[in-house]
């Protein structure tokens, strides 16, 4: 389209403000500009953290000379027609305000040419004044260079930090608007020395060491395919699970190619980690929305990186599932390269929990709709993954053998063999999972619950605020089959269990004790049912019998989720031959 004035009336439904807050704002608005332009390529070079000069380079369509100095205006745009055009932008600009806005504040020059045309156009611009068009030789693309930045505006400038911290910031943001956009080269000069070259590449694995650190790239998972309810697609890459962070900074979001600032979807995010990972932890990685244009308000905030979703709560439901989806098919592999590779082919007798009904959260999603293969996938572990090739490798030294259990450690770990390595089980987390998986399981049934009266009803005495947490989950407690009523104000009245707590006593003090660290991302239900498993299963510091560990482990690999307790807390660990044998220096 070609550029042109918006009307007043449009310009009045643009979220407008000032949008050059210091040099990453300019890069950003420029570097943007050349992705809509369709960019294969784009340069940008800083002298002195960007005060100095910012220039950015792209082989991307060009502009008409004739339309060059309209393209310095403010509110000329050739991305948008009118104010209906709002409903529906697919575009990064759509303002008309980003060369103006830099030419407000900076000393502009842009070279322009496309594919068609023999010179460069070229005009200057500074404090919204803009020069005369010339003609010179240049190469296909445009190149815009801002200098002398803040030059009349001593009082941002002193503001800002350094340099040195301004250089960083564009780094670190040209790094991480890179992973959306795989096919296109990136390269990043700071005062002459190229500090960033990310060739294209069709998937963005590599520039993830760039944004995640190195480490960290290699145990992200690629988000399985997956369809959802919702119109779109959602691809990108997760942490692994027991890699989390202090805090949600590295939960990088794209939505239709723009990246989005803030807590959005931090819901789908903890949602989809909740029984992963550690309550307080945070998963990083990178989500990459594809959804209708019309779905999205990008023109909420002057900057552009604040989005708007018209269904909020049904993307963030699709982004949790599509989440839970991805560590689940993790946790499967996972599942038998801690196991053992034959576990599953020796204990045809293991009866394994329908998913459907002890994954409780997923009853309605894909996930659980597709479990037939999901259940295939666990026998045959296909996909080749670095843990398998760490197996191959033992499979020179030792055979395959049983998994046997040899012993119980500090009456909390067992030690179980294969020949080629070793196990290790929480046996508290392990039973926690099985127990938690075991009640959700039967309170999803939807019968009435076995229980088991008390031959004497306990009595138990709370101080208010116990009282008043208890309240809410009291429908929960009654649903899973312990009958529990009010007996005075603050005195509670237990009848009866629910019988699947037959063998071990549930610690009804203990469960009210806990009821006060809040698990956020599991809901009331959950949250009652993570609570009484762990206050009904073995403790660390209890002694188990050899048959009566064995039996652990073959329940605890019958369950949706065995990795993990329903806290987020390991339940397994391996250790293969070759990393014991690094212990000792032997590789
Ligand atoms: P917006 O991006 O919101 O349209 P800008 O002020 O950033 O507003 O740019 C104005 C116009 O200049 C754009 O609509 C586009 O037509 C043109 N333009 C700017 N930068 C480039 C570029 N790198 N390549 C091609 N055209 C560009
Ligand atoms: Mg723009």
């Amino acid at each position: 389209m070609p550029i042109r004035r918006l009307d007043n009336a449009t310009i009045g439904h643009i979220a407008a403000g000032e949008v050059i807050e210091r040099p990453v704002s300019v890069v950003k608005e420029l570097v943007e500009n050349a992705l809509d332009a369709g960019a294969h390529r784009i340069t940008v070079s800083l002298r002195e953290g960007g005060f100095a000069e910012i220039e950015v380079s792209d082989d991307g369509s060009g502009i008409a000379p004739e339309e060059l100095p309209l393209a310095l205006e403010r509110h000329a745009t050739s991305k948008l027609v009118d104010a209906v055009d709002l409903l529906g932008v697919r575009t990064l600009g759509f303002r008309g305000e980003g060369l103006a806005s830099i030419a407000a504040v900076a000393q502009v020059r842009i070279a322009s040419r496309r594919a068609g045309d023999e010179l460069a156009a070229c005009v200057e611009a500074f404090e919204e004044r803009i020069g005369a068009l010339t003609l010179a030789p240049g190469s296909v693309g445009t190149r815009v260079v801002a200098r002398d930045l803040f030059r009349h505006a001593p009082v941002r400038r002193e503001y800002l930090r350094s340099p040195q911290a301004e250089a960083t910031r564009v780094a670190s943001f040209l790094a991480t608007l890179a992973l959306g956009y795989p096919d296109v080269a990136f390269i990043l000069r700071i005062d002459g020395v190229e500090r960033l070259n990310l060739p294209p590449a069709r998937e963005p694995v590599d520039r993830l060491a760039h944004v995640f650190g190195r480490e960290a790239y290699e145990r992200m998972l690629p988000i399985a395919p997956l369809d959802t309810a919702m119109h779109g697609t959602v691809r990108g890459f997760l942490s692994r699970p027991g890699h989390e962070r202090g805090d949600r900074r590295a939960q990088v979001l794209f939505v239709n190619g723009r990246l989005a600032r803030g807590q959005m979807l931090a819901g789908a995010w903890s949602g989809g980690y909740a029984g992963f990972s550690l309550v307080g932890r945070h998963p990083f990685g990178v989500l990459l929305l594809d959804i209708p244009p019309d779905h999205v308000d990008p023109n909420v905030h002057p900057t552009k990186s604040e989005v708007r979703l018209r269904y909020a709560a049904q993307v963030n439901d699709a982004v949790r599932r599509v989440i839970v989806t991805t560590l689940h098919r993790d946790a499967t592999a996972r599942l038998e390269d801690t196991l053992s590779p034959g576990f599953f082919a020796e204990r045809e007798h293991v009866p394994r929990l329908n998913p459907q009904a002890s994954n409780a959260s997923e009853v309605s999603t894909p996930w659980s709709s597709d479990s037939p293969s999901w259940q295939a996938s666990r026998r045959t572990a296909s996909t080749p993954s670095p843990a398998h090739e760490r197996l191959d490798f033992a499979e020179e030294a030792a055979p395959a053998a049983s998994l046997r259990v040899l012993t119980q450690l500090d009456r909390a770990f067992l030690l179980a063999t294969d020949g080629r390595g070793i196990l290790l089980v929480d046996q508290h987390a392990a039973h926690e999972r099985i127990a938690y998986e075991e009640i959700a399981a039967a309170a999803q049934r939807d019968e009435m619950p076995l229980i088991q009266p008390l031959f004497v009803p306990e009595l138990i005495e709370l101080d208010a605020v116990q009282a008043a947490r208890l309240e809410p989950t009291l429908e929960a407690l009654q649903a899973i089959g312990v009958e529990i009523a009010w007996f005075g104000e603050r005195v509670v009245r237990v009848t009866a269990l629910p019988a699947i707590f037959a063998e071990r006593r549930f610690d009804v003090r203990g469960y009210l004790a806990d009821l006060d660290d809040e698990t956020p991302g599991l809901d009331a239900r959950h949250h009652v049912w993570a609570t009484m498993a762990c206050h009904s299963v073995v403790r660390a510091g209890e002694t188990m019998a050899l048959p009566e560990m064995q039996q652990l482990i073959d329940r605890l690999a019958t369950c949706a989720n065995p990795m993990h307790c329903p806290h987020g807390r390991p339940t397994m660990a391996r250790l293969d031959a070759p990393q014991i044998a690094r212990l000792f220096r032997r590789t």
